[in-house]
Formats: C-alpha cells, structure tokens, sequence
C-alpha cells in the first residue's frame, strides 16, 4: 500500500526553505513560534463551565526546549513533568514550583525536596502513593493518576491506558488507595487519566465519565485532569481533534456532577502533541538516490536518521516529507515513488514504513542529490526523543522562527566534543 495524496508545506514556502538552508547547518529542527501560539490559544478556548476553573498544562516531554517552555509560561500554561529532571528544567525556564505537575513512572529521588518547594505530585502507583503519604512531612495534598481501564493509542506502543498498560493506578483497587490516603491523612485534590492518542469525542466523553465516578470517591477532590493525547493529523489524510467537540460532552458531565455532589471541579487538561506536533519541521538534505534495479524500489538517502527523528523506526510513525529543489525558483513537477531512508546503519531506520517495519513507499517530489527534504510534524517527541549519538551524529541545532520572519538559533548543534565529553 502507498499513500496517495502528495504532502505540502504547512507554514514554509520553498523559497524560505532554500532561504533557511542557506543561513542554518543542516540539518536542523525549525520551529514556527507563530504555530506554537496558535495551537496554544486553541487549548486556552476548551469549553469549560463559568466559575469552574481551568488550567492547561503542557506535558513538556514533547518538547522541552527552553524557548518552547517561555512561550507556554508567557500564555498562561503550566507544567506537566514526566520526571525530576523536567520539573528541574521546567525550573530554570522560568515557572515556579507550584505551576510544575510531577506525573512520573519513576519515583524521584529529590522527592522531599521537590515537594517542599511546592511542586505538585500526581502519585502513579500505590508505591508511589505509600512513599508520598511516609515521606511528605508538611503537604498531605496529592494527586492520583488512575488507569480507568480503556484506553486510545494509535496502536499498542502509544496506548498508554487499559489492562497492558503499566500507567496509574488500575481503577479496581480504590479499597487500597483509600487504606493509604487514610493510614497518611492525604487529601486527595486531583483525580487524574491520560489514556493516549484519540480524536473520538464518544471516547472522551466516557473517559471523562469514568475519571468523575473515581473523583467522586474523594470528597476532598476539587480538581480532575484529563492527561493529553489529542491527536493531531501530520499526514493530509489523517484526523485532527477538535477540542471545541471533544469538550462540550465533558463540559455537561461537569454540570452533572455538581448537581450531584455539589462540587464545581476545576478541569486540567496537560496535552503535549496537541501544541507542538505541527509546529516543526527538520530541514534535511538528500543525499543519495539509489535504486534496487527493475523488480526492486527507488530509495533517497536522507541526512538525517532515527538519532534525531526516532518515531518512524520505533512505531511506523508518519511524517509528511516535501522535497524542495535546490535550484532558485525551481519547482520539481514529476513525482516518483521513494522509499526514504535516514543516514543511520541500521535497517530500521526508514521514514516510510508500516508499524511492524515492512516498507511503503510513498509518492513525491522527484528529488535530486543536494534538493532539500522537509520532515513535517516534527515539533513534538522528535528533538525530545531520539537514539541521541547513534552513529556519533551529533544532536542536530534548533531554531525557532520569529513571528518578524527571522530565525533565531535556540539549541546549537552539538560538537564531536560534547559527544566525547563524558568519556574517560
Ligand atoms: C505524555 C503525556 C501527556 C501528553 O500526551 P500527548 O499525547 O502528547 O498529548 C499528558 N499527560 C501525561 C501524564 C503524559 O505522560
């Protein structure tokens, strides 16, 4: 199977691409500061109840990027840490520790410290609950993040919800929980879920129906979040969630519960793809074009590979990729079926793939060594998340493009000698 439709630039022209290239050592990520504003108002405009409360969060693994997280705290968004490490970066950008949400899969070893400074704490597990409730002398205020037994994901690596997945608390063991919260005195605020990639209102809707019956367990819980995993499109043929739809349905369940308990709960929300996805492209480079002769496929070459962009290799993940002839004012009108390959030595690492590794070519721009090739959807779990020095490829630069038009270098390209630093 190939896909059919032939992708096209969201927020470049070619011209600005060779422009770029020109100025940038490829290949290097670039952001669209505009694209990430965007896609932030349109988290901050979730139908939520007057006098409720709303927070959106952002779950700042996608992209951890210093510049990325000052755009979020200027726009009113706060923190959702997967680990210490981020609530420590999230730190030296600039938020404070009371607008950072640990939700870890690790417990952290500088918990005390980090919750004495008012970080706040989503416990994933019992363990983690057992630890919070021992070790937490003055703030008796956690989070639970529950696993309501479904979950959404684009397939089984990305579903993060349902009985094989190792995330929260499993929904059936409230007799547990409540053992814990009452042996500590903890006052459970926040019932938390994130159940994965979905753009299914209907699906929502239920989750948020089962996240409100464990919330009403609490009497002390004032606040429900419903973790990210909005799914964005990358590929034209591909759906994006509408936020508007998805949140009318748990706008009413709000109303609903307040009737019945007599709570207004605050909503979080705390997406990371959803701001991030289409706001970044790698700008790469072909540099080969071969073929496996006239029963086989044609291949580009590209220089770049699965040590910056890993989601290809590791789940068939698509990204849409334009090729961009390197001749001024030149536009390529044939197209030819590519097999598109990254630069690392190692068979899986191809852009045009099916989840289990079978190859699918796809159609495009016929390309030329030396054309340029935009990766699209690449603002989110791409810099964040990579098979880092593969090869020993340096870490490629990012830059983020300012709403004037002009780029501005926000992570230079690591050095042979960074790679080597560490070694002895
Ligand atoms: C990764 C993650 C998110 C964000 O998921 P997206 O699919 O990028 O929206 C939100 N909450 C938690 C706890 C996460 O681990």
């Amino acid at each position: 199977m190939s896909q059919s439709s032939i992708e096209s630039l969201k927020w470049l022209s070619d011209d600005q691409v060779r422009s770029f290239a020109s100025e940038v050592q490829l290949p290097a990520f670039v952001y669209s500061e505009e694209a990430f504003r965007k896609q932030i108002s349109s988290v901050l405009s979730f139908p939520v109840n007057d006098g409720y409360g709303f927070q959106a969060r952002f779950a700042m693994k996608a992209n951890p990027n210093a510049s990325v997280l000052r755009i979020m705290l200027e726009m009113g968004v706060e923190i959702d840490a997967g680990s210490e490490y981020e609530v420590l970066r999230a730190l030296r950008a600039g938020f404070r520790p009371s607008q950072i949400q640990l939700t870890a899969q690790q417990m952290a070893l500088s918990f005390e410290k980090l919750f004495a400074m008012g970080v706040h704490f989503t416990a994933c597990s019992l363990h983690q609950l057992e630890e919070f409730g021992k070790r937490s002398k003055e703030r008796k205020d956690v989070g639970i993040r529950f696993n309501p037994g479904m979950g959404s994901g684009g397939c089984t690596k990305t579903d993060v919800g349902g009985a094989q997945s190792a995330f929260g608390i499993w929904h059936e063991k409230m007799d547990q929980v409540k053992e814990i919260v009452s042996k500590y005195g903890l006052n459970v605020k926040t019932v938390h879920t994130h159940i994965g990639s979905g753009s299914d209102p209907e699906v929502w809707k239920h989750v948020a129906t089962m996240t409100l019956a464990l919330a009403a367990q609490f009497p002390e819980c004032d606040t429900v979040n419903l973790g990210g995993g909005y799914k964005v499109a990358r590929m034209s043929d591909e759906v994006s969630t509408d936020l508007q739809k998805i949140g009318a349905p748990v706008k009413s369940l709000f109303e609903a519960f307040y009737k019945e308990h007599g709570r207004k709960l605050k909503l979080e929300i705390e997406p990371g793809s959803y701001y991030t996805v289409n706001s970044g492209v790698i700008l790469a480079q072909v540099d080969d074009v071969i073929d496996t002769g006239d029963h086989g496929h044609k291949f580009i070459k590209l220089n770049v590979g699965m040590d910056s962009i890993t989601r290809p290799s590791l789940y068939g993940a698509k990204h849409p990729i334009v090729i961009v002839s390197k001749e001024e004012g030149h536009k390529e009108e044939t197209t030819t079926e590519y097999v598109v390959a990254g630069h690392c030595c190692e068979s899986g690492d191809l852009f045009t793939q099916h989840p289990g590794g079978a190859i699918m070519p796809r159609r495009m721009r016929t390309a030329h060594i030396g054309d340029y090739a935009v990766i699209s959807g690449a603002g989110a779990y791409c810099a964040s998340m990579s098979t880092k020095n593969y090869n020993s490829f340096p870490e490629i630069g990012e830059y983020m493009l300012l709403p004037d038009g002009t780029l501005k270098m926000i992570r230079k390209p690591q050095t042979l000698e960074q790679i080597l630093e560490n070694e002895m």
